[in-house]
């Protein structure tokens, strides 16, 4: 027996570090959007999450976790959660007197009259988007003990001895803006006092573990913002002592080990799944007086885990760390996984054994524990269940490994270079000086929506669809005409999204009933699972791109989502290496680009969003993934002749670290998102020569606001002080889906109209 800050540990520990806020079906989602609709009140909207809520607590206890987050759930966002908590409210919410508290909070997310919504961000290299802190605009004050509201909740309702979870200081001032490096330090000093209040008043109720999310510890730290964690957690264990404080990390080892190992805290929870950890443990070792958290079932992925392998895992830690001071949890929150297998009754078993989501991971890591308490001999039934399960599906029909060897054959390389191929291109698609485009979508209005929705419920029959479909790209393309614009889209209006269309038609995917996973406030999204062998099985796009082709003399450009966003925006079998099923991908779109090819499109747009968010936290593995990823890439397209034209668009403006890249995917033409940093994408192309063609958004289409010809005209002639005008293109920033029919049409004039001037004045 051992006494590690204020309790007894005396044998090994189950825990989980978030659950997820969606319910199974969504409930929350559909509570948050009545009650911004004005349909419920603020009390039936707290009233009926908090039965999603307590669902999802009673879960946990009756699996019997003994470390149960509370204050992990969020009406929107954990990090906005923390930011109202400390008052870390800008200063455009604060007028109005008016609103309730929570109105605030989701003003602050979502926008109101005159004031837009802070900024939001991804949550380190997840799907998730957090709301960014915007802290040069109030003095941090507490302004509720948002955890121990949740812990009281938990204990009174359900008698669990919850453990609230905090996001931590640094990582909390480090996803923060407004303010210069030289204040982090008084960002401590101000923020620190309210952490060691909240601790203090969780220790009077009762409080025995309190888990402090650090992720930040797992990408590099300066040597002050390093000196300065030292002093926030001595701090803290000096002033709250009695409180078992887990330092947790996530989603990759912890680039400073030794110094965050031996922070002084109860615990430090590290994940055994992502990144080195293991080794890092063998080398450094771990402080004797402290517990372990290990990450041990993987909260990023889908797939069941070899419990014997997992088993054998935790032996191995135990070797360093022994059992007693070892608590088994996920690798992080359960937050990134769907909620339950339970619901998905029409997946072929093979696959749904071999799965498993929220609910499932909790019951292997009770299994764990159960071996590692009590002898593998308890557990062995489950370990060959767990082994039988991955057997049966790796054995299947669905894996047989043979699209990799197949791969290796294609070549990467276009046949003409660049220049080359550029003069081919213009000689045969005869577009004028700076031609004018669009991304891709168009208006996707609630009749396209009700459309699809009808067909999927079978109230429609295939061939009505179809017709729909058609008639809504025929008045698409005479709208385009008629505006003018240079190459045509088909809109895209068959999509509901643009992976999920693609999952649902390449072999090798699934689409679940309801794995949905928060992507940011309401909105979910449900990736496809990778579950097998990716190749091609018949045309995607083809039939749109042709028909749409055949309506008009302009050139239409053919669509479709790259290999790498369909990668990292799908869930991945982890038999294979990531980067062998993006090459399965890349080969199948081929096929698919070929195909578009032969059918007479000349011009064929990639899209990549995703290529640079897939980039891994440690800039060390950098390399290799934007090798793999223009390989990719580069597979995918290379097969098509000179004289046709590859696009691909790009959703971000911050590219200046990842441009050799960008221009070693070859693409004849690129389209970027430039609204959020103009001036700062520009510059990228002063200080490096890019061959290509090109085409910087002239205008943001996040609003539904018509910009005016003159400030497309000085958006387009800024960046033609950097680009060379026979370099450059015209188009909105990305794609229009999302807006009305009528500004669309407005803004697209306007943006016709700015080209035209901006051509007769060169
Ligand atoms: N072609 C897609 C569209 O226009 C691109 C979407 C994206 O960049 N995220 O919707
Ligand atoms: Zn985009």
């Amino acid at each position: 027996m051992k006494i590690i800050g204020g309790s007894i540990v005396t044998n090994v520990k189950s825990s989980n570090l978030g659950y997820p806020r969606i319910g199974e079906q969504r409930e929350w989602k559909r509570e948050l959007e009545k009650f911004w609709g004005g349909d419920i009140t603020e009390e039936e909207l707290l009233q009926n999450t908090k039965s999603v809520r307590l669902a999802g607590l009673r879960k946990q206890q009756e699996r019997g976790i003994d470390l149960i987050p509370v204050g992990d759930f969020s009406l929107y966002d954990h990090v906005l959660d923390t930011s109202v908590m400390f008052g870390v409210i800008p200063k455009r919410f604060q007028e109005d007197c008016s609103r309730t508290p929570l109105e605030t909070y989701f003003a602050i997310a979502r926008g109101m009259e005159n004031a837009v919504a802070s900024e939001m961000t991804k949550w380190f290299n997840t799907n998730y988007h957090y709301i960014v802190p915007e802290f040069n605009e109030s003095k941090p004050a507490l302004k509720e003990n948002r955890p121990l509201a949740c812990y009281k909740e938990a204990k009174e309702e359900l008698g669990i001895e919850g453990k609230p979870v905090i996001l931590g200081p640094i990582t909390f001032i480090k996803l923060g803006k407004g303010y210069e490096k030289e204040e982090f330090p008084r960002l401590v000093k101000e923020l620190l006092p309210l952490y060691i209040q909240v601790l203090q008043e969780l220790k009077a109720a009762g409080v025995t573990w309190v888990q402090l999310d650090e992720p930040i510890f797992s990408t590099k730290l300066s040597e002050s913002e390093l000196y300065q964690t030292k002093h926030v957690y001595e701090t803290i264990a000096e002033e709250v002592p009695e409180i078992d404080i887990i330092i947790q990390t996530y989603f990759e080892s912890i680039s400073s080990y030794e110094e965050i190992v031996n922070l002084p805290a109860a615990a430090v929870g590290l994940d055994f799944v992502h990144g080195d950890s293991l080794e890092l443990l063998r080398q450094y070792g771990f402080p004797n007086d402290k517990i372990l958290a290990a990450g041990i079932i993987d909260g990023r992925n889908v797939w069941r885990q070899n419990l014997n392998d997992q088993l054998e895992l935790l032996e191995s830690v135990s070797q360093i760390v022994d059992k007693e001071r070892l608590i088994v949890q996920p690798s992080c929150s359960l937050l990134h996984v769907p909620v339950t297998t339970t619901t998905e009754i029409t997946l072929d078993p093979v696959i749904k054994d071999a799965l498993s989501f929220a609910d499932e991971k909790l019951d292997e890591i009770a299994i764990l524990v159960n071996g590692l308490k009590n002898g593998k001999e308890r557990i062995t039934t489950k370990i060959e269940e767990s082994i039988n399960a991955i057997e049966k599906l790796n054995n299947s029909k669905y894996r047989e490994q043979v699209h990799q060897s197949d791969s290796s054959k294609l070549n990467v390389d276009r046949d003409l270079p660049f220049k080359e191929r550029i003069a081919i291109q213009k000689e045969r698609l005869r577009l004028p000086l700076l031609p004018t485009t669009t991304i891709g979508s168009l208006p996707q209005t609630t009749e396209v929506r009700t459309q699809r929705l009808n067909w999927r419920r079978g109230d429609i029959t295939d061939l009505e669809y179809e017709h729909y479909i058609k008639k809504e790209i025929e008045k698409w393309i005479n709208i385009q005409e008629d505006i003018g614009l240079d190459v045509l889209v088909h809109g895209e209006f068959e999509r509901t999204d643009m992976v999920e269309y693609f999952g649902e038609k390449l072999n090798g995917f699934l689409v679940t009933k309801s794995g949905w996973v928060q992507s940011y406030g309401s909105r979910c999204v449900k990736p496809p699972i990778i579950f097998g062998d990716v190749s091609f099985n018949k045309p995607m796009t083809v039939k749109e791109s042709v028909y749409a082709q055949s309506l008009t003399e302009k050139k239409v450009k053919g669509m479709l989502t790259g290999p790498v966003t369909i990668l990292n925006w799908s869930f991945v079998r982890d038999d294979i290496s990531r980067f062998d099923v993006l090459d399965e991908i890349a080969a199948a779109l081929r096929k698919e680009i070929e195909e578009l090819e032969r059918n007479g499109v000349k011009i064929i747009q990639v899209d990549e969003p995703a290529l640079r968010e897939g980039l891994p936290l440690k800039e060390e593995k950098w390399q290799e993934y934007l090798d793999r990823a223009v390989h990719a890439f580069r597979l995918a397209t290379a097969s098509v002749d000179n004289s046709t034209q590859i696009h691909t668009h790009m959703c971000y403006s911050n590219f200046q670290d990842i441009f050799e890249a960008i221009s070693a995917l070859d693409a004849d033409v690129i389209s970027i998102e430039t609204s959020r940093s103009h001036g700062e994408l520009i510059s990228a192309f002063e200080e490096n020569t890019y061959e290509k063609e090109i085409g910087l958004g002239v205008y943001d289409i996040h609003s539904p606001r018509v910009p005016s010809i003159d400030e497309i005209r000085s958006n387009i002639n800024r960046a033609l002080k950097t680009i060379p005008f026979n370099q450059f293109w015209i188009n909105p920033d990305c794609g229009l889906k999302t807006r009305q029919e009528a500004e669309t049409i407005a803004a697209l004039k306007n943006m016709v109209e700015a080209a035209k001037e901006t051509r007769e004045s060169l």
